[in-house]
Parts: structure tokens; C-alpha cells; sequence
């Protein structure tokens, strides 16, 4: 049994929701090979969030296979207010968003009335400008802009539809000066935080500024989670290296980027995200509709197998569901069907060599760099490592090696849920003996006893040994005996 054909790469995120919350279907997704858990604080109550956390360890330790939790904060939001009763909006009608109190009642010109919504965010006149679009509930009604005033901004619709209370605004292309870790994220997060998440998603993240905000928060509460940006609008695009340069790693977030930016730009933002992370060393996330069709239907359509396939083809760490396993009939399908395409698309890759792995600066990265390249030399070996804080794995992980799987021995609980997130690397927990030598012994005991290896398997082993009392970081050639 060789190490490259029983483990799959591409790490796979699932939302939960009422399809998945039970402890039975927790355990059959954990088990169908889920890496890491969303939760969408968006639809979420404290209590709930506690409850199932608290239900995902206990299926994990119950099962023997420790999965990260990811919680997914909301963000800043623009809504429209209540409504009394839906309102059916005609092309080229004249319609307004208020956002003073009592502006709803003043007539257009010749006394003519014009409908109107609150919207929950008094900035939205200083921000927008004569000609912008608005686009409410996904995308569904579309408006320009004709005139503002500091009461309200007035529009003509362009596409028409029902009006529902309380619906999702989008902007394209405006530059929204809401903060992006709102009051409610801030209550979240303590949630997660007092309940031991290992990673927090931050919606709409416009600059680099956004993830330092929260970096000092986190710090402030002494927590180690990782922070992982959600691209969503043009601002983002904009700014996407320092992004990526600022967080632990990066969603693609499909379902908004979608609605904010022309559609056909999609797959040349989503191209493009995925290799500023590889660049930088960056964990990358392709997120939302992989399945859509599956929420309803026991099978894929063929465009997205495609669409999977593309992402593993395109080297990102992790793809991810959501409505197919928050409220959909095929949730554990969902993520065979996931496991199946990548490991397929994988085994097409490492048969055609992979890609040459990028050159990082710094001397470690350069050391890492070589047991890459000669991980990709050997047929059918096997990188090892040793980390305490989940940066060697990161290294390895970042350096994408053609077919050699990444196994990293962690002594924390904590490291080895968070290295989940990482393509390649397959975490193991032990404690680290003093001498690395004995660390490298006692890991090749374990892996032998769980039929990782066999005799005859090369490993290359990166990790740092003792060189005169002095830690030096090292790459090493064994084989298996
Ligand atoms: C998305 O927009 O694609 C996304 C993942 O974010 P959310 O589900 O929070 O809208």
C-alpha cells in the first residue's frame, strides 16, 4: 500500500446546518473525510454554536480523527428595513432608500409618490455616487443611482422583482466604509474563541488593515486561532496581495464575488487568488455552488465536477460546501463526491510531475525547498516532518510537491486541527522527544503501526537536529527497514 494512493490532498470544508448537526451525520462526514467544520455565524445562535462544537469534538475524540473548526464571521452588512408587505418593483420606476427616519414620506417631483425602504447604514449617501448600481437580495433587483441627498439616495429600477423585508444590498464597486469586524462579529468570536475554534473566517475584508484589526483583537485574547480573509468585492481584488501577504489564508468567496464584480471575471479572480496565495505561501479556499446542484439532486452536473476538478487542478488547499450540507438532501454524497474528484485529479497531476515548486527567500524555506525537490526525484516517497507551531508543514505544504504526501508530527492538539487547512500535509500527534533523533524513530514506529509505510519506502525527513547545541535545520534521506 503506497502512502500517495490512500491519501487525498485537496482538504475538504463543509458547512454545517440542520442536514449535518447530528451527532450520526457528524460522525459519517467526519469519517467520508471532512477536514475541517464552517460554521455561518450569519444563521447562528450562541447557544447553538456552543452545543455544536461541543458535539463536533466529542464525535472527533469518540472516532479517533480530530477535524478543525472553521466559524465564519458575518461581517459588515447593508439591509433594507421591514417591510409591512412585499413590494412589487417595476422597471423604470422611481424608487428610494432612506436612511433617516421620516425621509420615506417626501414625494418625487410634480407630487408624484415614490416608494421607498430604510437601509441600515447612514453612510450609504456619503458613500455612493450618481450612477452606481444597487443590487438587492443576491443580485435580484437591480437599480442605478439618480440623485442623493443626505436623507436618501433615489434610484430607477432596472431590474424588476419583489421587494421582501430585510434584504442583502450590494454595491459593486463601491468603496463601503462600514467596519469589517462589526459588534456582532466581536460577540461571536468570543463564542469561538471560549469554545476553542481553530480558525476565523473574516467576511468582506477590503484591505490588509481589516485582518490587522482582528490580528490585535485575537492577540488581546491571547488565542492562537488563524485568521482566514473571505474575498468578496472589487476592494479586495484591488488589494489582494497585501491580503494575502496579512492573513493565515484566503476564501474565495464566490457566492458575493459573484454578485459584486462582473460574473465573467470570476474564474480570472479566482486564477489569480489562488496563485497570490501559492506565491506568498498562503493557504487558498475555493468556496461556494462546487455542488449547488446536489442540494436537491443525488448527483452532480458534469460543469461542476469541472468546476472541482479546476480547483484542484489549479493547486488551491481546500474546497468547501455550504447550502449542500446545511440544508441540502445529499450531504454525505457531497463530500464522497469531492474526495473522488480530487483524488482522481490528484493522481493525474503526480503522473504528469506536478509543478516546479516556487523558491521562497530565507534559509529555512530554501532547506524545505530542497526536500521538495527531492521528494519529487524519488518515486513514491514520502516527506516527513516534525512542528510545534505548524510552520515546517506550512513551508512543505507551500512548496506543493508533485506526489510525495506531507506527514507532520505535532505535540499539539491545537497545531495538528489547524494544519487540516493545508494541501499535502497529513497530521499526526505525538509528543517530541528531546533528541530529534528519537522523535524520528518514534514516528516511524507509529506510521509502520498504522501502515503508512512499509519496508523499502524513502522517507525525507526536514527537521531541525542538535549541531554542537545548536538547532540547525536539516534534510534527510531514509529508507524504511
Ligand atoms: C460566499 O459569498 O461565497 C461566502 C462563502 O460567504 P457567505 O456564505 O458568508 O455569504
Amino acid at each position: 500500500m503506497s502512502a500517495e494512493t490512500t491519501f487525498r490532498r485537496t482538504k475538504i470544508i463543509f458547512t454545517l446546518g440542520p442536514a449535518t448537526e447530528s451527532e450520526e451525520m457528524l460522525e459519517k462526514m467526519i469519517r467520508a473525510g471532512a477536514d475541517i467544520i464552517r460554521l455561518n455565524m450569519a444563521h447562528a445562535k450562541h447557544d447553538w454554536t456552543r452545543t455544536v462544537i461541543r458535539r463536533v469534538r466529542a464525535v472527533s475524540q469518540r472516532i479517533g480523527r480530530d477535524v478543525a473548526i472553521m466559524m465564519d464571521i458575518k461581517g459588515p452588512e447593508i439591509r433594507t428595513g421591514d417591510l409591512d408587505v412585499p413590494l412589487e418593483l417595476k422597471a423604470g420606476e422611481i424608487f428610494d432608500f432612506t436612511v433617516k427616519p421620516g425621509a420615506a414620506a417626501e414625494p418625487g417631483g410634480g407630487g408624484v409618490e415614490i416608494r421607498s425602504v430604510d437601509v441600515n447604514y447612514q453612510d450609504l449617501v456619503n458613500d455612493i455616487k450618481v450612477g452606481d448600481t444597487v443590487l438587492v437580495d443576491n443580485g435580484l433587483l437591480r437599480l442605478e443611482v439618480l440623485t442623493k441627498d443626505s436623507a436618501r439616495i433615489r434610484c430607477r429600477v432596472l431590474i424588476a422583482g419583489e421587494l421582501k423585508s430585510r434584504r442583502h444590498i450590494n454595491l459593486p464597486g463601491v468603496k463601503v466604509s462600514l467596519p469589517s469586524f462589526t459588534e456582532k462579529d466581536r460577540r461571536d468570536s468570543i463564542v469561538g474563541l471560549e469554545e476553542g475554534i481553530d480558525f476565523l473566517a473574516l467576511s468582506f475584508v477590503r484591505m490588509a488593515l481589516d485582518i490587522e484589526g482582528l490580528r490585535d483583537f485575537l492577540t488581546l485574547h491571547k488565542s492562537k486561532v488563524r485568521i482566514i480573509a473571505k474575498i468578496e468585492d472589487q476592494s479586495a481584488i484591488a488589494n489582494l496581495d497585501e491580503i494575502v501577504a496579512a492573513c493565515d489564508g484566503l476564501m474565495v468567496a464566490r457566492g458575493d464575488l459573484g454578485i459584486e464584480c462582473p460574473f465573467e471575471e470570476l474564474p480570472v479572480i479566482q486564477r489569480r487568488a489562488v496563485r497570490a496565495c501559492l506565491a506568498q505561501g498562503r493557504a487558498v479556499i475555493v468556496a461556494t455552488h462546487m455542488l449547488e446542484s446536489m442540494i436537491s439532486q443525488p448527483v452532480p452536473t458534469r460543469a461542476e465536477i469541472t468546476d472541482v476538478a479546476n480547483a484542484v487542478y489549479e493547486l488551491a488547499d481546500c474546497v468547501m460546501l455550504s447550502g449542500e450540507t446545511t440544508i441540502g438532501k445529499y450531504p454525505l454524497e457531497c463530500v464522497q463526491m469531492l474526495d473522488k474528484i480530487s483524488r482522481r485529479i490528484e493522481a493525474e497531476e503526480a503522473d504528469s510531475g506536478g509543478r516546479e515548486p516556487a523558491v521562497f527567500t530565507g534559509d529555512r524555506m530554501k532547506v524545505l525547498h530542497s526536500a521538495v525537490v527531492l521528494a519529487n526525484e524519488i518515486p513514491h516517497s514520502i516527506l516527513l516532518t516534525f512542528t510545534r507551531h505548524g510552520f515546517m508543514a506550512q513551508g512543505l505544504a507551500a512548496l506543493r510537491p508533485a506526489h510525495a504526501p506531507i506527514i507532520a508530527f505535532t505535540p499539539s492538539a491545537e497545531v495538528l486541527r489547524q494544519l487540516r487547512l493545508l494541501r499535502g500535509v497529513e497530521p499526526f500527534l505525538m509528543p517530541l522527544a528531546s533528541e530529534p533523533d528519537i522523535t524520528i524513530e518514534n514516528a516511524i514506529t507509529i506510521l509502520r503501526r498504522e501502515h503508512r509505510i512499509k519496508p523499502g519506502d524513502k522517507l525525507i525527513v526536514a527537521t531541525d537536529i542538535v549541531s554542537q547545541d545548536r538547532l540547525v535545520d536539516s534534510v534527510q534521506l531514509r529508507t524504511v527497514r
